[in-house]
């Protein structure tokens, strides 16, 4: 059976490799020049400038997704860097009782519960609640029948499903939970200014910092050395050694549909490319609107296309510079507030920084260098997307307008930056949209709502549309690597059980 896959980033490597794997003929058609999509790192000069991945769920053989990474590449052949402090975040308002004004998020559950009840002993009842629930999370982190799909499922599994009764009355309870809430519950100030602070002044469900802090703590959500293009090329190879084919600049204009039953891909050069099913990996709104014309939706679709079910996920001005200093005086990940508030030609408006410094990473740039990246969300991807298309002139002078303030600002806080400057990269939400397709340059797909259990996934097929099917970041809100692994692997079992076929990976 033939199947065409829209889109060469993770997602669309994986499904292509586990259908290679259960044999079927797949060919990915992928609109640029080399694999990953998002999963990009990119050289100017001497340096290379990473756009990703900062962290991967499954990095350390404890996981269980490092089994499922482990399907696609050779995981052993990575280096991971597993930090000790996950993000240093600078306060504006509240010292400590130690006159430190720097709120250490530590990766080490134990010493994140002692840092955290040092702190604000009168808050030791709650703190112990929230690390209890991380140490939760630990002990039921991929319940092995959630590796598989429900009717590859054991009875054995399924019926072990019980024993995660304890760990969903947890969920339910904290389920509405955010970063905001939780600091009201808070006594101490410095603490409760640091709990608001985490996701730069954003109100977030607080699973999304428990879950990953559980998985920072078993060393298996660490950083790839050689940064995302090597990530993403390792999950190539493994595609074509199954013997996938990617046919690079090759971008899909259309989806060809005859009888309501997707038939095959129609490219921008004219060609068009038939196979028994299609599959899109690609941007979900694109594919929904553009490849098949907005014909095949239902009320939940327009719903989630105007944006009343979900937000997009911010899209990211970034600013990436490569540096003559390795600045190992700075810790890896940190955020500061600015002396002066910035307004983005785009309309957000910034009083706080968070800088990478990928001095942990020596293959990125020369001896004694390194790259320094700025990192700001913005929920007006489309000022930058359209500006791009409307003036381009206007669209450059707005963009080096944004760096130039940033790097101003980024002076304050690390002295001497800016003279170490030898190369400036600037990427805007309309970078991300030309070069990924990702609407309005969103990051990650949807923004997880506030109530976790209400946000409502995109299905992996269409109404009234046979012999299509949708897999990527938008799959599940929040996105990122795991989620497009997993989706990925959810739909090759799902074709496998419909074909009647036993799933294998090889
Ligand atoms: C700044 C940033 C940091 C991130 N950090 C992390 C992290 O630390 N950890 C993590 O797990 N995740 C991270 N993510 C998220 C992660 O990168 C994405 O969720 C993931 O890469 C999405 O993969 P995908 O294949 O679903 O989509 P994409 O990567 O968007 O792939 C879609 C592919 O389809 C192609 N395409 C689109 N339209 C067409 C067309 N018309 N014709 C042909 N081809 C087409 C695109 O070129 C692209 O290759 C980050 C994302 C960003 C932007």
């Amino acid at each position: 059976m033939n199947i065409n896959i829209v889109g060469a980033g993770v997602s669309g490597l994986s499904i292509g490799s586990y259908l290679q794997m259960n044999g079927y003929k797949t060919a990915i058609y992928e609109k640029n020049p080399i694999p990953g999509g998002l999963c990009a790192s990119w050289k100017k000069g001497d340096y290379t400038f990473d756009g990703c991945i900062h962290w991967i769920l499954g990095s350390d053989k404890g996981s269980p997704f490092y089994k499922l990474w482990s399907e696609l590449l050779d995981m052993k052949s990575i280096e991971f860097v597993n930090h000790e402090i996950r993000v240093s975040v600078e306060l504006k308002e509240n010292s400590n009782k130690y006159g430190d004004k720097i709120f250490r998020l530590y990766t080490n559950i134990n010493k994140l519960e002692n840092y955290l009840i040092d702190l604000a002993p009168e808050d030791e009842k709650i703190i112990k609640r929230l690390i209890g629930l991380m140490r939760l999370f630990q002990k039921y982190e991929l319940p092995p029948m959630i590796e598989n799909i429900a009717p590859l499922q054991s009875w054995r599994q399924k019926m072990g499903m019980i024993s995660y009764l304890p760990f969903l009355l947890k969920f339910l309870k904290w389920k509405n939970t955010s970063n905001y809430s939780f600091s009201k519950k808070l006594k101490n100030p410095f603490l409760r200014e640091a709990f608001e602070l985490l996701f730069d002044g954003e109100e977030v469900n607080l699973m999304v910092l428990i879950m990953p802090l559980s998985f920072f703590d078993q060393k298996s959500a660490g950083y790839p050395i050689g940064g995302s293009k090597q990530f993403a090329r390792k999950i190539a190879d493994k595609y074509v050694s199954l013997g996938g084919k990617i046919h690079y600049n090759s971008e899909i204009e259309k989806i060809i549909v005859e009888e309501n039953s997707a038939k095959g891909l129609l490219l921008k050069d004219g060609t068009a490319h038939f196979s028994d099913i299609t599959i899109s990996a690609a941007d979900w709104h694109f594919t929904v609107f553009d490849a098949l014309e907005g014909k095949y939706v239902n009320e939940k679709i327009l719903k989630l296309a105007s944006l009343k079910k979900l937000e997009l996920y911010p899209a990211v001005m970034l600013v990436s510079l490569g540096v003559s200093r390795d600045f190992k005086e700075y810790p890896h990940f940190f955020r500061f507030p600015m002396r002066k508030e910035y307004r983005s030609p785009d309309g957000s408006v910034y009083n706080r920084m968070e800088a990478h410094i990928y001095h942990y990473d020596p293959s990125l740039a020369p001896k004694g260098k390194t790259i320094v990246a700025l990192s700001f969300y913005t929920r007006n991807g489309s000022f930058w997307v359209d500006l791009r298309q409307q003036n381009r002139p206007e669209y450059n002078r707005c963009k080096n307008d944004f760096a130039s303030h940033v790097i101003d600002f980024l002076e304050e806080k690390m002295e001497g930056v800016k003279d170490s400057i030898e190369e400036i990269d600037v990427a805007t939400p309309a970078t991300y949209q030309r070069y990924t397709g990702n609407w309005n340059g969103s990051a990650q797909g949807w923004f997880p709502s506030k109530n976790l259990v209400a946000a409502s996934p995109v299905t992996i097929d269409l109404p009234g549309l046979k012999n299509f099917y949708y897999t990527g970041h938008w799959s599940v809100p929040g996105g990122g690597l795991p989620v497009v692994l997993k989706s990925a692997r959810d739909l090759a079992q799902k074709l496998c059980v419909k074909h009647k076929k036993k799933f294998v990976v090889r």
